[in-house]
């Protein structure tokens, strides 16, 4: 089973993005991108993290940019989950290394598909 996790500080997000994943795929769920990046320390390896880009103790675009600075965590595909459509932040995270961008409501099931081209 491929390895998902998932970050942002709205706890329903994670329910929900759950309730489409956890049957394909081990799925985790974290709060706090300082939480990811600690999980990541202690050797765990997903095969995909997906991102909130607005939270209180670390962004999103922060995140990404400590993942595609390692050179062990940058092959982690990322999928940043905006709260806007902005066309300059979607350019801006997909040139650091984003793997794509999807704008907040989402359709879970639009997220899972987009997951699915990415990693299987
Ligand atoms: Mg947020």
């Amino acid at each position: 089973m491929k390895k998902i996790v998932l970050v942002d500080d709205k706890e329903s997000i994670g329910k929900i993005v759950g309730l489409y994943l956890s049957k394909e795929y081990e799925y985790t769920y974290f709060d706090n991108p300082l939480k990811v990046i600690h999980w990541l320390q202690e050797g765990n390896m997903p095969d995909l993290i997906i991102s909130d880009i607005r939270m209180p103790d670390m962004k999103g675009d922060e995140l990404l940019h400590y993942l595609k600075s390692n050179i062990i965590f940058k092959q982690i595909p990322v999928v940043m989950l905006s709260s806007e459509d902005s066309t300059s932040e979607r350019i801006r995270l997909l040139e650091e290394g984003a793997e794509d961008y999807i704008v907040k409501p989402f359709n879970p099931l639009e997220l899972k598909i987009r997951i699915k081209k990415i990693i299987n």
